[in-house]
């Protein structure tokens, strides 16, 4: 459907709706990621394949209830009125259909896509402010590199929409405002027990919202480029935690802190890192970086000696969220690294899934033929912590141990022997 004929529809339907009982209108979004690069890729012509295949997608999955307009290269948009079906399935289920490889000459093509969701009338009571609000929650989904559902329009995307720069200074300010606070989630040894480390997972102490959990703040940084200033805050208050401890003699191993990839290229970085470290007069190996494969997405050689220069200084690498990127395995032989870390999508279903358990399985063989820890995230039972210890994995982090704490609770809830067994409290 042509886009202006979609928007006259949108607002009829909006208009009726209203006089009956407000009924809810759902607006999605759609995006293919990096449409632009594939004709790079794989030659001219192939975007407009995947436009063309992905319409008829649409047109062959969608309720009759429905309207569906393209809106130029890489986006599409449907709206739904009497919203019989869960919106949110059915946003899963169609992102699943275009996530398929579809074969484009000698070539298969992985499509990825994210979707933003929008409803009326709790998000918005026009068709142009319900479009501006399933944009919005499309921005979020792609800074946040979500894929499998599309991102509801919510409470913080929302004051990043209205108060967009207000906010951005505000993010900014927050930091000489000491709002930001790391809480910390121990990461414990599957053969010993001993809690041997944690990870540093930041919080914003917002003044009126109050506790605000990372993906309401790091995308709109990492969108803004301005996420350098909050991860050298993160580094240095991690490495003082951790010096901090060990003055009061809690002597856990090593600290753990994300690295996004914005900061990873920026300049200075390894010098910033091995300034953190000096500093606190912390042995390198006593940091570890998380980093993504997204690190690598941009430019591979510069990444690459990125990745040298920081082993040069000796800090600890892992590979966080391992398993769901889209760059290829090529890359662990030239990167020197300690770890992987199984994403928590993997150990979710790891009880459940034959396929995923073997993936999980292959996963843990190909660390350790690599010479590499490798850790389980996620692991929220002790099903799934029996599963990922007989697989060999090294390490494992979740919520059937605890979640992540701020600091004078975490101490408190540490064994004193820094021993854990399944029958101490999760911390909560
Ligand atoms: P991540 O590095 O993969 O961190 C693990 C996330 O999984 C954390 O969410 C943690 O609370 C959650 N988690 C841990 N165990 C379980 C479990 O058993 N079940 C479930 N369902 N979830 C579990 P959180 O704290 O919301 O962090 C989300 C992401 O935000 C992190 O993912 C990391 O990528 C990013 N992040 C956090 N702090 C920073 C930071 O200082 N800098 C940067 N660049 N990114 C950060
Ligand atoms: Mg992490
Ligand atoms: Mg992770």
């Amino acid at each position: 459907m042509d886009y202006s004929i979609f928007h006259q529809d949108l607002t009829q339907r909006l208009e009726s709706s209203r006089l009956n009982n407000n009924e809810h209108i759902a607006l999605l979004m759609f995006c293919i990621d990096h449409i632009s690069e594939m004709n790079d890729t794989f030659g001219p012509g192939t975007s407009e394949q995947i436009v063309l295949h992905t319409e008829e997608i649409f047109r062959k999955h969608l309720p009759s209830n429905a309207i569906f307009a393209s809106l130029g290269d890489d986006r599409f948009t449907i709206a739904f009125t009497n919203l019989t079906h869960d919106i949110e399935s059915l946003a899963t289920k169609l992102l699943a259909l275009i996530q398929h490889p579809v074969r484009i000459g000698p070539h298969d093509v992985f499509i990825s896509a994210s979707a933003g969701l929008a409803l009326f009338p709790e998000d918005a009571n026009t068709s142009d402010g319900l479009i501006q609000a399933s944009e919005t929650a499309l921005r979020w989904a792609k800074a946040s590199n979500q894929h499998a559902a599309a991102h509801r329009y919510t409470r913080t995307v929302q004051i990043e929409a209205s108060h967009n720069y207000r906010r951005i200074n505000e993010l900014l300010g927050a930091i000489d405002r000491q709002e930001y606070v790391n809480f910390y989630q121990p990461k414990v040894d599957l053969k010993t027990g001993r809690v041997v480390g944690c990870e540093a997972l930041t919080r914003w102490n917002h003044p009126i919202h109050g506790i605000l959990e990372p993906d309401a703040f790091i995308p709109v940084l990492e969108e803004e480029g301005l996420i350098t200033a909050l991860g050298e805050w993160t580094i240095h208050d991690a490495c003082l935690q951790l010096k901090r401890w060990h003055a009061s003699g809690i002597m856990l191993d090593q600290i753990a802190v994300n690295i996004s990839a914005q900061q990873f290229c920026s300049p200075n970085f390894v010098q910033m890192v091995d300034t953190a470290i000096r500093t606190y007069g912390l042995q390198p190996h006593q940091l570890e970086l998380e980093l993504t494969e997204s690190c690598l997405l941009e430019n591979v050689e510069h990444a690459i000696q990125v990745f040298h220069a920081l082993k040069e200084v000796g800090v600890h690498l892992s590979i966080d969220d391992f398993g769901i990127g889209y760059s290829s395995l090529r890359y662990l032989k030239d990167i020197p690294l300690d770890a992987l870390k199984i994403d928590r999508s993997f150990v979710a279903e790891i009880t459940t899934n034959a396929q995923v358990s073997a993936i999980c399985q292959s996963m843990v063989q190909l660390g350790h033929h690599l010479n590499l820890n490798v850790i389980a995230e996620g692991v929220e039972s002790t099903a799934q912590l029996e599963h990922v210890r007989g697989y060999g994995c090294d390490v494992f982090q979740g919520f059937l141990c605890s979640r992540a704490l701020p600091e004078n609770v975490f101490a408190q809830w540490l064994p004193k022997d820094l021993l854990w067994t399944v029958n101490h409290p999760a911390g909560v």
